[in-house]
This record gives C-alpha cells, structure tokens and sequence, in this order.
C-alpha cells in the first residue's frame, strides 16, 4: 500500500476522511504543525523527493488557485493575500454542499482573470538529500570529497505531546513529509510518463528542478537509480521493505492524512476564514455570519447525497482544523 488510499473509495465518500480529518485537528489544536508543503520558490531551486503516493492513489480534484482573501481578523499577525482551495461543487462532495462561494460570487483571481476551477493533483512524498564526501572518512576519505556519496531523508523535529495534549519538551525526529498540491501539466503529467516507463513512481527517488516563475513555471524531474542493497542489489526503498514501513508510520504517527488535508480546503470554516465577507469565524472554529448569528449552512439536499454517507459527515467537515497558511 502507499501512503493514502483511493481518492474514489475514502475520499470520494468521505465519512472515513471525515473522522481522519477531525482527529487531525485535534492534534493541530494541541500544538503540532502539519506537514510542510512542497514550495521550489526560485527559478532553478531543486530538491530530491521520494513519493509516497503512487500513480493510483493520487488524489485530484477542482481547485481555485490564487484567489485573493477578504480582509483578516484585526489580530491577525499574518495574513495571506491569496489561498488555494478546493472547489465546494467538486463532485467529491456531492450532497454535502450545495455552494460554492468563489464559484457563485464569481470571484477574481490575483491575475484578474475569474477564478475558474482547475484541476490539482495531491499526494504525499518525503523530502531527501543528496550527501556529498566532505573528505571526513566517514564520507568516504578524501577521495570522495565533493563526490555523490548516497541520499538521506531530510529530517522534521516535531513537539511530543503528553497525555494532556501538551508538548513534554521532548522533539521527536521523523523523516520529513511533504503535501505535494501540483497541476498535472508541467508537473505530475512527468510522473505520469515516468509510471509508463517503470509501472511505479515509488520505488526510487526523483530531483525536481523548478525552471521558471509565475504561470512559466515547468518542473524538471529526472529519476535517480533504486537505493539498492550492495551485496544482493535488492531495492532497499519501495513499498513493503524496513524503510518504507518506517515512512508509513511517520505518516500514521503524526496523524497526516491526505484526505483529511484536501477535505480541509472545501471546509465551511476554510471558507468562512478567508473568502466569504459575510461570515466570520472566532477562535474555538464557531463560524457566524455578519449580523452576528451563528451561520445557518443549508442542507444538502438528501436525494443529491450517495445513501451511504452518514448524516453527522456535514457537522464533521465543518469541524475541520485550522488551515495553513502557507498553503497558496
Ligand atoms: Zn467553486
């Protein structure tokens, strides 16, 4: 297995990402970050990944990029002009929603173009790093000094909680994970051709070279060879090897689920925060709208809903943790 499972059996339905989603906010209220995502801000800047979602899990669904945010709370410290969200009439959410505020106020992107929904593309991956001898022997001597010595997991430091849900003071290390939000052209549509030619995207590491900037922007991505064992040349890294069942439970220990982070995006409160003037949302997540009640969402219709959704889903997606902002 890889790191999520089917967009169309979990994702899709929903309840399953529902519950994920809501222990993941659980674990975001009592401190803990979430994953960073993949950003190659300047034109040439590259970094080695190794994908945990292969080809047929990967999660695609609407999305509206860069849409410019309404005014932030007066104790905002930071405030992100434009976010990223996934589209509310995505048929992922069918019979949940029956809006979509960017769709229906036809809502402007940064560019000045309307904010139409376009498909993106999710996954997970690890971030890694190529070594290179610095004549230490440890490298390799002298030798090797500036050579290609091998390739790490670059590494996150994350708070331990006590039972309390609070940080013991205690960093636990774990292989860096990152949430990849990408378009398939100029980027998963490489890793598409690459799964033709190799029937797996998981089973070695890719460099991404970013070349470009603003909507120029294409990904350079050249596979690197299978981490293999030297003696027996087996693939030490690809799904059901120590590795990447070490990989798996990072995943599982810091409770990151792709869902989850997708479903997050099309959230009542992801769009109460950042793009709906008519809506507001306080502290402990309650969303209200100008006048001051608390938000009365319309139901989605029953007949719209797949019959095996369970009725509580709606309240569950509206509990959904407290979005990143980093996520543009
Ligand atoms: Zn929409």
């Amino acid at each position: 297995m890889t790191a999520n499972t089917s967009p169309t059996i979990k994702f899709n339905r929903g309840g399953t990402a529902a519950e994920q989603a809501e222990k993941e906010a659980n674990v975001s209220s009592g401190g803990r970050r979430g994953p960073d995502y993949l950003s190659l801000k300047e034109d040439g800047s590259s970094t080695v990944l190794r994908l945990l979602t292969d080809h047929d899990d990967w999660i695609w669904v609407d999305q509206h990029s860069f849409v410019p945010t309404k005014p932030g709370p007066k104790d905002a410290e930071k405030w992100p002009k434009a976010m990223t969200s996934v589209c509310r009439k995505d048929r992922a959410f069918a019979g949940h929603y029956n809006d979509c505020y960017i769709c229906d106020a036809k809502l402007k992107n940064s560019f000045g173009k309307l904010a139409s929904p376009r498909v993106r593309v999710w996954a997970l991956a690890i971030e890694r790093e190529i070594v290179r001898g610095d004549g230490s022997e440890a490298l390799g001597g002298p030798a090797k000094q500036g050579v290609v010595v091998g390739i790490r997991d670059k590494i996150d430091e994350v708070d331990e909680l006590g039972a309390d849900g609070k940080p013991t003071g205690v960093k636990l290390q774990y292989p860096r994970i990152l949430v990849i939000n990408q378009p398939m052209k100029g980027f998963f549509s490489h890793f598409k051709a690459l799964h033709g030619l190799y029937g797996t995207v998981v089973d070695r590491d890719f460099s991404i070279t970013r070349s470009g900037t603003g909507t120029d922007t294409e990904y350079k991505i050249v596979p690197i060879d299978p981490v293999a064992d030297p003696a027996t040349g087996q693939n030490l890294i690809k799904p059901g090897t120590p590795i990447w069942e070490k990989y798996l439970q990072a995943v599982a220990e810091r409770e990151i689920s792709l869902d989850a982070i997708v479903a997050d995006k099309a959230s009542d409160e992801y769009y109460a925060r950042f793009f709906d003037p008519t809506k507001s949302v306080d502290k402990d997540g309650t969303i209200t709208t100008a006048t001051g009640n608390v938000a009365n969402f319309p139901t989605a219709s029953a007949s719209g809903a797949p019959a095996d959704i369970s009725s509580d889903l709606r309240s569950k997606i509206q509990m959904l943790g407290t979005p990143q902002a980093d996520a543009a």
